[in-house]
């Protein structure tokens, strides 16, 4: 097999999104699985959406992600430069040759006409198809014409199926004209989309297309270009929609979607990429919660499947949880402390107490409430818990009070005191400290709160008893 080169080639006119992310990783996975390239390419040939901005922030979702890019504008190799704006005199010279072997002409028609055209197409419910209007112009008085009259440069779209082979999907056949002629620079001189990603997939030597399954009639397109240009095709992913669980095409309605917006809730970068590995993947086993390192040796491409795939928040949360659970305090404090600056040396031992109970970094503050002022009120079942154990419950807040002894011992001598041990001895406990019958251990739980919020605690539970 040739060499796997693999991209990525975001359009900077916003922030990361978790398709984005998903089509990114999956094109990691692949070329890390394989001993591949995975190079990063900027798409910013729209000057008017594209902004530095967006670049910078997409790169450091992408970095934060921990994606990392073989070849890309801060790290080029030898098929740069690998931002489209820098790549203005290779597009040219690949239209210019077009157009002198007759394969693109130029189009003169007004944006009025192709507006009415657009209409009418949809009025008669057809996709628009380009008139070819232009396509039969001699190319000499073309050339005249191009000197004061404003135009656009078309390709001239082979009349003829065009079958991809998709690794996802199979083979894909388009019926001729489905698609017509179509513009490959614009009126300024910019190229499409279309135009610059075949000529960057084609000179960078992509050998393997992952992306979307939005862009099945871009590659259409883009087969025929490469075809024209003589560029060898690489072959084509198309990876199934994302969408959310009211199965409608996952947007900005469904809640938080960017990668942004999940690094500042505080998951952990491996989980968000754990639960986007699932969409559309899996590793041909039960696994659902796996490390990077996991994914990465059991990515196929052949278990990539083309039903859509529903993004499950729950099961983000899930994983989320448990990538937190499996870790102590003190692996967790730095991902923790932007969430609980003010915690200072506390931080990794609140984290063993509170890391059973959270999903993510920002449920933290809510968490540490209950560690703080007033307890909240015990529920029902809780509140049986206390009955009865007001005295112990007060002598245990003596002790403390009297006697420099760490909880969990004085807990024991309080309770056999008192003939209690077992359930008896620390539901109440815990119900007095937490208002809660289920919580981490009572020793550090108590650590957390500090003696005379224990105290205090202790004492007012009787009221509730
Ligand atoms: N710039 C395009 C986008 O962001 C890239 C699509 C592709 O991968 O070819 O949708």
């Amino acid at each position: 097999m040739s060499e796997i080169r693999v991209r990525f080639a975001p359009s900077p006119t916003g922030s990361l999104h978790l398709g984005g992310a998903r089509t990114a990783l999956f094109n990691w996975l692949f070329a890390r699985n394989l001993g591949g390239n995975y190079v990063l390419r900027i798409e910013d040939t729209d000057r008017e959406r594209s902004t530095a901005e967006s670049e910078d922030q997409l790169i450091r979702s992408l970095r934060w992600l921990g994606l990392d890019w073989d070849e890309g504008p801060d790290c080029p190799g030898e098929h740069g430069p690998y931002r489209q704006s820098e790549r203005m005199e290779i597009y040219r010279e690949r239209a210019e040759d077009l157009l002198a072997r007759g394969l693109a002409y130029r189009c003169f028609c007004s944006d009025e006409h192709l507006t009415a055209e657009r209409e009418k197409a949809k009025v008669e419910k057809r996709d628009p198809v380009y008139d070819g209007r232009c396509a039969g112009i001699d190319p000499e008085e073309a050339n005249r014409r191009a000197e004061t009259e404003p135009h656009t440069l078309r390709f001239r779209m082979p009349q003829k199926d065009i079958t991809i082979r998709d690794l996802v999907r199979g083979e894909v056949t388009f019926p001729a004209g489905m698609v017509g002629d179509f513009i490959l620079l614009r009126k300024d001189g910019m190229p499409v989309y279309n135009f610059a990603c075949a000529v960057d997939d084609g000179l960078m030597e992509i050998s393997h297309v992952l992306r979307g399954e939005d862009h099945l009639s871009n590659s259409l397109r883009q087969v025929a270009l490469y075809e024209a240009m003589n560029l060898p095709l690489p072959e084509f992913a198309h990876l199934s929609m994302i969408l959310g669980e009211d199965r409608s095409k996952l947007s900005k309605r469904h809640g938080a979607v960017s990668v942004e917006a999940f690094r500042e809730a505080g998951y952990p970068a491996e989980a968000l990429l754990n639960a986007l590995a699932l969409l559309g993947w899996n590793p041909g086993d039960d696994r659902e919660r796996m490390s990077l390192e996991e994914i990465t040796e059991a990515f196929d491409i052949a278990r990539v499947h083309k039903a859509a795939a529903v993004f499950d928040r729950d099961k983000l949360d899930w994983i989320s949880g448990s990538w937190i659970r499996e870790r102590s305090g003190e692996e967790l404090q730095e991902l923790a402390r932007p969430h609980l600056p003010e915690e200072g040396e506390r931080l990794p031992k609140i984290l063993d107490v509170l890391k059973d109970r959270i999903h993510c970094f920002g449920d933290l503050p809510a968490e540490m409430e209950s560690f703080r002022g007033d307890l909240p009120t015990p529920d029902e079942e809780a509140r049986e818990w206390l009955k009865g154990a007001g005295d112990f419950l007060a002598a245990l807040a003596d002790a403390l009070e009297n006697r420099e002894v760490d909880f969990k011992s004085l807990l024991k001598e309080v309770g056999k005191e008192s003939g209690r041990k077992g359930k008896e001895l620390f539901m109440p406990t815990r119900v007095a400290l937490t208002g809660q019958t289920h919580g981490p251990d009572l020793g550090a739980t108590a650590e957390l709160l500090g003696r005379e919020l224990v105290i205090e605690r202790l004492r007012k539970a009787r009221s509730h008893g």
